[in-house]
């Protein structure tokens, strides 16, 4: 199908594009458009205005500012995987976007266009959390930062009003941090249906922080404080306490659907969180 007719506007700044939004009342931003334009074929979604945000100049960047990196709303995947920034202050993120779709689609989407649409199975909105990001929202009235944890309300559904732009995302540095990512999709560039991530970070041998969040097998990506919690004080010398991989499993609501059932995402999130528990064990 082709989408219903729509009004197009090209914004060249972020106040025009606001000001657009705020006008049509039932308008949409563009960015990346590759779950945008679908949803519009299929007509799922009718704006009377598309708003085009490809135009506004410094929205794509990736940026160090003391203790954070700033990335600009419309950075693209491919920007992220491959930037140095990326790679020296948070490789895991480095290594979940080589599971982001396939290339051709990483070089449109943008960070701002997946963590607003939060797909249950994407991975962008589980690395937001698991990297404690802060997102810079602007309206015509004013702007506001909303923490990750607070942005992600359930599927395809963020703390976003219809006026409302994400324009930086801000993730705070994590020295001295081992990492681990664990996907299954059926095949490469697929949506995952289950994806962990993890980092540990160490204080005399033994963990001080653990992050886990995974994506796949809740209605939103999460994190998992219950498991999070066991893992302080302890080494993963011997493997990891079925304990924490039984906290993982217990905080999903995984979905049955054409791909897999509700129970074998269930079973396959446990064993990702365990090898990604493992590799960021081995690394801190
Ligand atoms: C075949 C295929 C496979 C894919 N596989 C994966 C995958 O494995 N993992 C994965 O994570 N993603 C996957 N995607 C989705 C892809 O990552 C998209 O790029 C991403 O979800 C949306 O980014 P976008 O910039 O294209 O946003 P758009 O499609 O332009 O917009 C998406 C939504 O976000 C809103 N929006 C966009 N930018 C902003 C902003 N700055 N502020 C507020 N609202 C905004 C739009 O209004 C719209 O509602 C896949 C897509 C396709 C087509």
């Amino acid at each position: 199908m082709k989408p219903a007719a729509f009004e197009y506007i090209v914004a060249d700044s972020v106040e025009m594009a606001v000001a657009s939004l705020a006008q049509a009342g039932d308008a949409k931003i563009i960015a990346g458009g590759q779950s945008l334009v679908p949803m519009l074929n299929f007509r799922l979604l009718r704006p009377s205005v598309l708003v085009d945000i490809n135009r506004i100049p410094n929205l794509a960047y990736v940026r160090e500012d003391g203790g954070v990196v700033r990335i600009g709303a419309l950075t693209r995947h491919h920007q992220l995987e491959t930037s140095p920034v990326i790679a020296r202050h948070f490789p895991v993120l480095t290594e979940a976007m080589a599971h982001v779709a396939h290339l051709a689609i990483r070089n449109r989407g943008t960070i701002g266009g997946s963590l607003s649409h939060a797909d249950p199975a994407a991975e962008l909105p589980m690395m937001a959390l698991l990297l404690d990001a802060e997102l810079r929202v602007v309206s015509a009235s004013g702007a506001r930062t909303v923490a990750a944890r607070d942005f992600f309300r359930d599927a395809l559904s963020v703390d976003l009003a219809e006026d409302e732009i994400v324009t930086e995302v801000v993730l705070p540095k994590l020295p001295n941090t081992g990492w681990g990512f664990a996907e299954v999709a059926r095949r490469s560039g697929d949506f995952a249906l289950a994806a962990v991530a993890v980092t540990l970070t160490l204080s005399d041998g033994k963990i001080a922080q653990a992050r886990i969040a995974m994506t796949g097998v809740a209605p939103t990506a999460r994190r998992v404080t219950e498991a999070e919690m066991l893992l302080i004080g302890q080494r993963l010398d011997d493997g990891v306490d079925s304990d924490v991989i039984e906290a993982v499993r217990a905080a999903t609501e995984p979905p049955t659907d054409l791909h897999a059932s509700a129970e074998y995402r269930r079973h396959l999130v446990g064993v990702l969180a365990g090898r990604a528990l493992a590799a960021a064990w081995g690394r801190a």
